[in-house]
């Protein structure tokens, strides 16, 4: 029951919003780096401490996923490798490298914005976020502003095929 009750309640928050816009930004911040536009956030009891998005290329890392980046900033921040009492708001559906991450963090909650049929892991191909088999199971709620976090991602691959990259 509490799995069906609690998204909708995170869902109606205004704060839900005004988080996944910060997302959002994060994601635009990627675009002018020519990166993948892909952001995240994550949340504090109310207070944002960690912001990223994707640098792949620019650290040439492969691991180097917003979801990821912002994990690490926010175990410093917090001091702890436990991210409890936390809400990771990701403006793309995480990847199965990003959902292991956090669970390994044991984020509690996890909000986003566009699904990934591609290689989404929360919904799409795999639901590993709620697998009762796992040690830790996340609450999610998935689609907040899905469409602008979908058309930032649709606009960058077709400036990036009109300029004959990729
Ligand atoms: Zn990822």
């Amino acid at each position: 029951m509490k799995n069906e009750i609690l998204p909708s309640a995170v869902c109606r928050l205004p704060s839900t919003a005004r988080f996944m816009h910060r997302a959002l930004a994060e994601a635009q911040a990627a675009v002018e780096e020519n990166e993948v536009p892909v952001g995240a956030v994550i949340v504090h009891q109310g207070r944002v401490i960690a912001e990223a998005h994707n640098q792949r290329e620019q650290l040439r890392d492969p691991t180097a996923h917003a979801e990821i980046i912002a994990i690490t900033q926010a175990a410093e921040c917090l001091g702890s490798w436990r991210l409890e009492n936390c809400t990771l708001y990701v403006t793309l559906e995480p990847c199965p490298m990003c959902a292991g991450a956090i669970l390994q963090a044991r984020i509690p909650v996890v909000v986003y914005g566009a699904a990934d049929p591609k290689t989404g892991a929360v919904r799409s191909l795999f639901r590993l976020l709620e697998d009762e088999r796992l040690n830790h199971t996340c609450e999610v709620v998935p689609g907040v502003l899905a469409e602008p976090c979908g058309a930032i991602l649709t606009e960058f691959f077709k400036t990036q095929r009109r300029l004959g990259k990729k």
